[in-house]
């Protein structure tokens, strides 16, 4: 077939109907024929013409004649000449450009511009009256063709064509769609909850179901002919994604588009979003002849989703969060919230493992205790925070010189027990010495500070980890005794420091009782004046210590100590998640009591 769209093919047979008809018009006879019916006029002019002038003739006016002539060739248009010519060829009367224009008619019948009528006078053809008409058609082609039949024919077969195609195409689009989904199935298709849109090779929707028209507030009808891809999607706002949108995807490749999705603002102005697939509708031919699409609501599902993922979110957090607070748990549990090191609890669990493991396998085990020397005065001289800083730094030393098997414990205030898997006694006190050494060597917010310490080591007849403590703790002490900053190892180190201080404290009973009068000597006397003027000594130097720290008038710490305490404070408040709270006080009145009362009443403010 030539023209390829019903509605070309509809026109051009209703133009042919319409062609046929007007011929059929024109042979009955019910099209006007202006040129036969003027045809007609001008033969009757003519006749009327010459029987006035015939009448004119006999009775001889012939003057009468030569003025009708004239007035009737002035007065109308269409005789452009006329004149009497008698049949010798005289001119009795003439009006116009006659003779220049005038052919006598060949076969002797008048033509439609040139017509003769015979004029007689006596009963005898006297003369002829000759009358030149226009041309019917007026020499103008268009008004000619206009004034035709063929002109009518080609007229109504266009303009027909142009109406019967316009309103064919309309018709069509609306009532093809019905033709093509009957009732029932369109039916069918509106109590599905999935919105279903049926559209052409022009994406022009040639069926929605009730479903999808509600979305946009209409009816399924209303929506027959819209196009697709005008129907207000929030994510067509630029050509390219037009062409993105699925149903133009399958007239594209052929094939079926899954899972797409497209935002739209419904009728109540509630963005939604559908779930979209698109498949080819094929004739029988299996050629493509347009889309079928369905639209699912998953608005809500994306709701549901989207607070899902944030309670699963909120709930990792929340685990993540319980984590980190059984971290923290157990750290507070197992270890010293000051150094870090495992607490005494702690200490004592892992101690009794390894050292159950050190007697069923046979291998060495060795502790260190430490002390650290003169503590005491570091926290009056410096302050307590200080001091806290003196045994965190002890601490960070004690694991740096440590190997990652060895447990660091903090046994007390400012003790540490250090237990190291696998040494035996002489490499545990290198392990000390080199403690110690370290120790001595840093200062601690420009405190000097050094530590004793005591060795001990597993033996056959240690039966309990407290023995080995024990015998730790005692070699502590002894070099606590002999003199401090050093390493006493139990045994042999820790017998000779033994004797000599057993004789020492023998020495200090035996003066103290006074039942010696050897010994009580002038040179004893003043042995223990010196000791005593040494502690007198001691006193004071504390005091102006205690005196550098603390207000002495009010006792309270003096601003450096009390920074130094906020410092502290609020270290301590970060590690353990508390706030601290600073109260500023100023007394007004002080300055009135003093110039009222005098100074001493205002020092007693
Ligand atoms: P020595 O050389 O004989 O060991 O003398 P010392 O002054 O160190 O004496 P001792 O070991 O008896 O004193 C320990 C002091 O440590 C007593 C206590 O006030 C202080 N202390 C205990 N725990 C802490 C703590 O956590 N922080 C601070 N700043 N001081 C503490
Ligand atoms: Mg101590
Ligand atoms: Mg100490």
């Amino acid at each position: 077939m030539m023209f390829k769209t019903p509605a070309i093919r509809l026109s051009i047979v209703l133009v042919l109907l319409t062609a046929n008809l007007l011929f059929l018009a024109n042979m009955i006879g019910f099209v006007p024929d202006e040129s036969k019916s003027a045809l007609e006029l001008r033969k009757s002019l003519s006749e009327s013409l010459a029987l006035q002038f015939s009448a004119a003739a006999e009775k001889g006016e012939f003057q009468t004649i030569q003025n009708t002539l004239r007035a009737v060739v002035e007065r109308n248009r269409d005789i452009r000449s006329a004149a009497i010519r008698t049949h010798d060829g005289e001119l009795l009367a003439l009006a116009g450009e006659h003779l220049a224009h005038w052919k006598a008619p060949v076969d002797g019948k008048s033509t439609s511009t040139h017509v003769h009528v015979p004029v007689f006078r006596k009963n005898e053809n006297w003369a002829t009256v000759e009358i030149r008409f226009a041309p019917l058609w007026t020499n103008n082609l268009t008004s000619g063709f206009a004034n035709s039949f063929v002109g009518l024919l080609v007229f109504i077969s266009l303009g027909g064509f142009l109406c019967y195609f316009f309103v064919i195409k309309r018709t069509l689009r609306e009532l093809d769609p019905t033709a093509v989904i009957p009732e029932r199935v369109q039916k069918a298709f509106d109590v599905l909850q999935e919105g279903i849109l049926i559209l052409d090779q022009k994406e022009q929707i040639v069926m929605a179901n009730l479903s999808f028209a509600d979305l946009f507030g209409k009816s399924p009808a209303a929506m027959i002919g819209l196009k697709g891809s005008e129907l207000g999607w929030l994510d067509c706002q630029s050509p390219k994604q037009v062409s993105q949108l699925p149903w133009f995807k399958v007239l594209q490749d052929g094939q079926e588009h899954k899972d797409a999705s497209l935002n739209l603002r419904n009728s109540h102005g509630r963005k939604i979003k559908l779930a979209v697939n698109a498949a080819m509708v094929t004739d029988n031919a299996g050629k493509c002849r347009g889309t079928l699409v369905t639209f699912d609501d998953i608005t809500q599902l994306e709701e549901k989703n989207f607070e899902l993922s944030d309670t699963v979110e909120k709930l990792q957090m929340a685990n993540e969060e319980s984590q980190a607070k059984s971290q923290e748990l157990e750290i507070l549990a197992n270890c010293d919230p000051l150094t870090l090191c495992l607490n005494r609890r702690s200490l004592a669990l892992k101690f009794d493992a390894l050292f159950t493991q050190a007697k069923a396998g046979e291998t060495h085990l060795s502790c260190l205790m430490v002390d650290i020397d003169f503590f005491k005065s570091v926290n009056d001289r410096y302050g307590h925070a200080t001091g806290d800083q003196v045994i965190k730094t002890v601490a960070d030393v004690l694991k740096t010189c440590s190997r990652d098997t060895d447990i660091v414990g903090r046994y007390g205030g400012e003790e540490f027990c250090v237990v190291l898997p696998n040494l035996d006694l002489e490499k545990a006190a290198q392990v000390a010495e080199r403690i110690r050494n370290a120790i001595e060597k840093i200062s601690c917010a420009g405190v000097k500070i050094t530590v004793s310490m005591g060795v001990s080591s597993l033996k056959q007849s240690t039966n309990k980890p407290d023995e080995l403590i024990n015998q730790a703790d005692k070699a502590l002490y002894a070099a606590k005794k002999s003199g401090r900053n050093r390493v006493i190892t139990w045994g042999k180190d820790f017998n000779s420091v033994a004797k000599v201080d057993s004789d020492a404290e023998v020495q200090e009973a035996v003066s103290q009782s006074g039942k010696s009068a050897k010994i009580d000597t002038g040179q004893a006397q003043l042995q223990r004046r010196v000791l005593e003027l040494e502690g007198l000594l001691e006193k004071r130097t504390l005091e102006l210590e205690h005196y550098e720290m603390y207000d002495f008038k009010t006792g309270l710490p003096t601003r450096s100590l009390f920074e130094d305490r906020i410092g502290h404070e609020i270290a301590r408040g970060k590690r353990k998640n508390y706030l601290v709270a600073i109260l500023s006080m100023t007394v007004d009145t002080i300055k009135r009591v003093h110039e009222t009362l005098g100074y001493r009443a205002a020092e007693q403010l």
